[in-house]
C-alpha cells in the first residue's frame, strides 16, 4: 500500500540465491543457466552461478528456496485515471492488488475513464501532460505506470503532438476512442506523434461501451500505430478474416487482452504462429473496464495461451516480459545486465497436478506468486492474490 518514491535512497546490493529456474523473458533464449542474479542500486549486474559472481556486502540477500525467478510482467493496456483508484468500478488499491498478480510495469492506453474528461485540445493536453507527471511521482506499491496516453481528435494540429513530446508525454491512448476514426486522419496524427518519439496503440474491433464505435481492419492498416491494440477485441472481436488481414498486412505489435474474445486471441496466436511472428505478441488487461479490474489477468493470459495454445510456459512468460519490453523500448522485462531489477518469484501452485512451475501452467494452473521485486527492492511476500505457492522466497539478510 506504500506509495514509494521512484527510486530507493542510498546504494543498494541486492543478491537472489538458490533460483531453481531462471525465466530471461528473451523469445530466442527463455530459460538462463543460472542460480544467482545481483542487482546494485536497482539496476542488474550480474547472473550466474553463486560461485562464480560477487555477493559480498549485499544490503539484501533473498533464498529463492529453489523457485523460479522470472522479469517482472508488464501490463500492456491499462486505464488509470489518478493515482491508485478507478472511477469505472469505483475501485482502490487496485494497481496494488496486480503487483500482487507479479505486474510490476504498467502502460497506459489513455486516461479514458476520466470523469468529465475534456476533449478539446488545450484540455486533452493539459491532462496527458497532468497523467504522465502524477503517474511518474506516484508509483503504488513501487508499480511503474506510464501514463499520459491523449486520445487523439480532429481538431488536433502537427505542433500539438511537438509540444505533448517536449512534455514528457510518450504515448497516445487508443484511436478510435476520440472523435478520430476514420483511416486517413488517424494515419496523419500517428505519423506526426511518431515522428516526435510518442508512440502509439488504436482500438481494435467492436464499441466497448456504449459512445465508441467501430475500427475495422481498414482503418487499422491505414492508421499504421505501433501496437494493434486488444487485436481479440476489446471485447467485441473481428471476424477472423479481418484478424489474419492484419497479422499478415503489416509487423506491428499484437497486442492480446484479458478483457477481450478469448478464442480471437488463440486464433491470433496461431497465425503468428504460422507467421513466425511470436516475437510480435504482447499482453494486456485492458482494465478497469466493465468487467472489472484483474489483478491475476497478465498470469491467466499466460497461463491460457500457453494450456490452450499450446505454447511453452518459458515462451507464454516472453509474451507479458521481454517482448513488450522490446516493442516499448522499456528498461525492464529481461534477465540482462544493466536491465531494471524488476522480477516475480513463483513456484507452482499447492496443489497443482503439475510437475513443475512451467508443468502447471502448460496444464492451465496459475502460478502461486511468492514475491516481487522493483528495482531491487523487495515490494511484496506470498500474494494476497495468486493460490498459495507450494515454495516462497525468503529474505535472508539485509
Ligand atoms: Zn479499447
Amino acid at each position: 500500500m506504500a506509495h514509494d518514491a521512484p527510486q530507493a535512497t542510498g546504494p543498494s546490493k541486492l543478491v537472489i540465491r538458490n533460483i531453481g529456474l531462471l525465466l530471461s523473458g528473451a523469445l530466442e533464449k527463455p530459460i538462463l543457466d543460472a542460480d544467482t542474479i545481483v542487482a546494485v542500486n536497482g539496476k542488474i549486474s550480474a547472473i550466474g552461478r553463486f560461485k562464480d559472481v560477487d555477493t559480498e556486502h549485499a544490503t539484501t540477500t533473498v533464498d529463492a528456496h529453489g523457485t523460479t525467478v522470472a522479469p517482472g510482467l508488464i501490463d500492456s493496456h491499462v486505464h488509470p485515471v489518478a493515482g491508485d483508484w478507478t472511477p469505472r468500478q469505483n475501485q482502490i488499491n487496485w494497481i496494488d492488488s496486480y503487483l500482487h498478480g507479479g505486474v510490476t510495469t504498467m502502460i497506459s492506453a489513455g486516461e479514458v475513464h476520466m470523469p468529465g474528461r475534456p476533449r478539446d485540445v488545450i484540455g486533452l493536453k493539459a491532462m496527458a501532460i497532468f497523467a504522465q507527471r502524477s503517474f511518474w511521482t506516484l508509483r503504488p506499491g513501487g508499480v511503474k505506470v506510464h501514463a499520459g496516453a491523449p486520445v487523439i481528435e480532429n481538431e488536433m494540429v502537427e505542433d500539438d503532438f511537438k509540444e505533448l513530446a517536449a512534455a514528457g508525454v510518450k504515448l497516445l491512448g487508443e484511436v478510435g476512442l476520440g472523435g478520430v476514426k476514420d483511416g486517413p486522419t488517424a494515419r496523419k496524427m500517428v505519423a506526426w506523434a511518431r515522428k516526435y518519439g510518442i508512440q502509439s496503440t488504436i482500438h481494435t474491433g467492436g464499441p466497448s461501451i456504449p459512445g465508441s464505435g467501430l475500427i475495422d481492419k481498414d482503418v487499422v492498416l491505414e492508421a499504421d500505430t505501433d501496437v494493434i491494440g486488444h487485436i481479440n477485441g476489446g471485447h467485441t472481436a473481428l471476424p477472423d478474416g479481418q484478424i489474419r488481414c492484419i497479422c499478415e498486412g503489416c509487423k506491428r505489435g499484437l497486442e492480446l487482452v484479458h478483457n477481450g474474445n478469448e478464442r480471437s486471441a488463440l486464433f491470433t496466436l496461431r497465425t503468428a504462429r504460422q507467421m513466425g511472428d511470436l516475437n510480435r505478441i504482447i499482453l494486456g488487461t485492458d482494465a478497469p473496464a466493465g468487467s472489472g479490474v484483474q489483478p491475476l489477468g497478465i498470469l491467466r493470459m499466460i497461463a491460457m495461451l500457453s494450456s490452450l495454445g499450446d505454447v511453452p510456459a518459458e515462451i507464454a512468460f516472453c509474451f507479458a516480459t521481454g517482448n513488450t519490453a522490446r516493442m516499448r523500448a522499456l528498461d525492464c522485462g529481461l534477465v540482462e545486465i544493466g536491465r531494471a531489477a524488476d522480477f516475480v518469484i513463483m513456484d507452482k501452485a499447492q496443489h497443482s497436478p503439475g510437475k513443475t512451475l512451467l508443468d502447471s501452467v502448460q496444464l492451465g494452473d496459475l502460478p502461486g506468486i511468492g514475491m516481487t521485486i522493483i528495482d531491487g527492492i523487495v515490494r511484496t511476500q506470498r500474494s494476497r492474490n495468486t493460490p498459495p505457492a507450494t515454495k516462497v522466497p525468503e529474505i535472508v539478510g539485509h
